[in-house]
Parts: C-alpha cells; structure tokens; sequence
C-alpha cells in the first residue's frame, strides 16, 4: 500500500495551499480530487480581497482589473455609492489559479491524484487507511496510508464526518452566471443588491471588472429556488446590463457555510481547512483569504505535529481561538436573516445612506477585518514557509 505523511482531500484553494505549503517543507503529500481536472465545475466568483491580494503572492495574469467601487441597491433600487482610494477587490480567473497553485505543488514534490473520490478511513494504531474511488473505467477502488489526513473537501464535508470532528450546520446557497463581452458604463464595480425577493438572508450581485461579469444570487434554500431568482434577477437587469452581445461561459453555485468557523476542527489523525471547517465570514460570506490563513495556519501545525510527535502542537488550531473575532459578524447576519420584510430593508438602506452609517458600509465592504493572522510559537524550521503568511 502507498503511503504519505498527509492525504488532503479536495484540491480548492484550501487544500491547494496546504498541499504546497507542506510538499515545501519536504512532508511525503498526496493530493485528492474528485474533479478530473481543477478547471471543471468551479463554484465561487472568486473575489479577492485587498488583504489578501497584499498577503499572499496570487499570480497576477490570474487575477481581473482591480475594483474600487461598490453600489449597494435597496429593495427600490435607490443607490449608495461607496468609492475606496484603494485598489479593493480583483476577481480571480480561478481555473488558471487552480491549474497554477497545482503546478506549484507539483513542483514541491506532492502527488496528485485527480478523478478520485475519498470514500472512507479507518484509523490503525500508528496510522490511518483511506479508500480512495477512481471514476476512470468503472469505479476502482485503492487504500493508502498517512500519518495524517485533511479535510479540504468543501461546506459538506465526509473527512469531517469520518474524523468525528464538527460539521457546518449553517448555509446559504448562491448560483451564478458568468459572462464575457458585458459593456456596462463606468470603471470596473461591484453592485451589491439587496432584495429579500430574489436573495433572502445575502445579496444578489453584478460583479463586473471590464474582462468578466458575474450575475448572481444568494440566500437561504429554504426561503427561495436559487435557479429561478437568478433568471428572475437576470430579467430584471434590462437596461442596466445589456447581454444580448454577452457570451455565456459558465453557471456557477454551491453551499456556503456561514455559522462561522466551527470549533473542533483537529484531533490526531486529522484537521479540517477551508470551507470543511467552516472558515468564512458569515457576514460577507467570503472564504477565499479565510482559506489561505487557515490553510497557512494548518500546515505550520501538521508539520510541527508530525516532525516532533508532540500531540500539544494541535492545540494552536482549534476553532475556539478565531471564533471570538466572528461573534460581531455572526451578530449581524442573524439581523440580516431576520430583515425580509422589504419595507425593512428599504428603511435599513436609507440609514446607510446617512453619513454616519456610510462609513459603517464602507467599513463591511473596504475593512481589513475578515480572517484573524494567528501567530504560532512554534520554532521556525528551516526548510519551511509556513510561518509567514506569504508562501
Ligand atoms: C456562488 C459562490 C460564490 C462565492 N464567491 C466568493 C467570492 O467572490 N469571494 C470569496 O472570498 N468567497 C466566495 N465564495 C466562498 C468561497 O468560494 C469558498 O469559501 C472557497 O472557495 C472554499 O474553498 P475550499 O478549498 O475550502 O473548498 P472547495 O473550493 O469547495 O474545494 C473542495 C474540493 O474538494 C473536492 N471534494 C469534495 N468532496 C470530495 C471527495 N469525497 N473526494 C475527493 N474530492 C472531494 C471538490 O471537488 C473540490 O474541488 C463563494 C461561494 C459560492 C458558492
């Protein structure tokens, strides 16, 4: 049987990062997906934040143009327009960043396996056995061994199931159409609308940065059919967004977990990353730059594990450490989730526009908040990154 230090589950950005990360610092990694290529079924916008883009060294021919602005609509589509001095988001082409960090991992040396499906594990005394299912050629089925297992295998995951750990119970749903050739007025903006009719408990969006256009819905399933707000919010945009021209690439959705990061997210034989352990900002529900922390957090703490023994190394990642930094974001999506009433969030958006709670807005959308840097005592090792948080 194969064995490996790490088998990490799911290669998104989360396990991506990780995988790289720990490959680097010469760790035996094998990488698992069930995709056959990364570049297939995509399911996020792929909006970067500044802190991240400042952090993290993201390829920049896998990135759009930079955005600084932001409409955010009411119910009656009355505007507030909120304009940073700052280069804010930039909208990932995340089939070459995928294909790219996947490139890297290569490069440091971890085993890739696409097209395969975890299926199970059972934990023996000293290690653990994963069943793995290849889709190629009717199911095959092949077990390896690992030191340690990671779940990066998104909002519904099976690691974290099978490792006993903590599972997301709380989650918006989102659905979106992407498109080329959209010619809409003004420099590359994020409109943000809110309109319990078509995306309760979220925000519809038109994510537009020049090269591509997002259209998109959120909200909770059971107060709305994703698919049929989309095409409804779709229609509506007549007049502001021509795409009669546009060329349709691909239609995009998933879950989001947004009941904030869950607290027990590693035991002895595994941890869990990324959306699998709930890291995303329940307020915005954006998980791209909690992926890279958490993920960078991960690595420096599976590698310390790993190289000393020392059980005591996976106290430093416990969930309970970043939860206090969401208590005031996971305060306000349960008031955002109560406001459904139309007439309410009319009201809620006319306060925004006061100059008062302008800055409370620009604050949701420009702040530095997001994802808490977790500053580990480990010593450093030599051949590792991971201390940092730019890998
Ligand atoms: C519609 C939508 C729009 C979003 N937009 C943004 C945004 O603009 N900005 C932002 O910051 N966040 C956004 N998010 C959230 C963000 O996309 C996620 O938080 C982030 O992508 C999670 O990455 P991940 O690596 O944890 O999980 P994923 O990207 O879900 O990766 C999990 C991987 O695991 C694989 N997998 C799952 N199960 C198995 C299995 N049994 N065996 C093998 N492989 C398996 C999957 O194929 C997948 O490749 C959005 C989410 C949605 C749904």
């Amino acid at each position: 049987m194969e064995h490996y230090d790490v088998v990490i589950i799911g290669a998104g950005l989360a396990g991506l990062h990780c995988a790289r990360l720990l490959g680097k610092r010469g760790l035996g990694v094998l990488l698992v997906d069930r995709k056959e290529a990364l570049d297939l079924s995509i399911h996020t916008t792929g909006i970067f934040v500044r802190r991240t883009l400042e952090d993290f060294e993201i390829p920049d021919d896998c990135l759009g143009p930079a955005v600084r602005h932001v409409t955010l609509y009411s119910p009656s589509r009355r505007r507030l327009e909120l304009v940073s001095p700052h280069d804010e988001f930039r909208v990932g082409k995340m089939g070459p960043l995928y294909t790219r960090y996947l490139d890297h991992c290569q490069r440091a040396g971890v085993a890739w396996l696409p097209g395969t499906r975890y299926v199970e594990q059972s934990h023996k005394k000293d290690k653990i056995e994963v069943r793995l299912e290849t889709n190629a050629g009717g199911n095959t089925s092949r077990w390896v061994t690992t030191r340690y297992l990671v779940g990066a295998d998104g909002a519904n995951s099976r690691v974290a199931r099978d490792l006993e750990l903590e599972l997301n119970r709380e989650w918006i749903v989102g659905v979106e159409d992407v498109f080329t050739g959209v010619s809409l007025d003004g420099p590359p903006r994020l409109h943000c609308f809110l309109d319990p009719s078509i995306a309760p408990g979220y925000l519809a969006w038109v994510a537009h940065d020049g090269e591509e256009t997002h259209i998109g819905v959120g909200g909770y399933a059971a107060m709305f059919e994703p698919v049929r707000a989309l095409e409804r919010f779709e229609a509506g945009l007549q007049g502001m967004v021509d795409l009669r021209t546009a060329k349709h690439g691909e239609r995009r959705g998933g879950r989001i977990p947004v009941g904030g990061v869950l607290r027990n997210i590693a035991n002895q034989q595994g941890l869990l990353i990324g959306d699998a352990a709930g890291a995303v900002s329940p307020l915005t529900a954006g998980g791209l730059d909690p992926c890279m922390r958490l993920s960078t957090l991960a690595a420096t703490v599976i590698a310390e594990y790993l190289e000393t023994g020392n059980a005591e190394a996976l106290a430093a990642y416990s969930g309970n450490l970043f939860r206090a930094r969401f208590a005031s974001r996971l305060w306000m999506r349960r008031l955002i989730s109560s406001v459904r009433h139309p007439a309410l969030l009319e009201i809620t958006c006319a306060i925004l526009r006061l100059p008062f709670f302008k800055s409370f807005a620009r604050h949701v959308f420009f702040g530095r908040g997001s994802f808490p840097d977790v500053d580990v005592q480990f010593a450093p090792h030599p051949k590792c990154e991971t201390t940092g948080v730019v890998p």
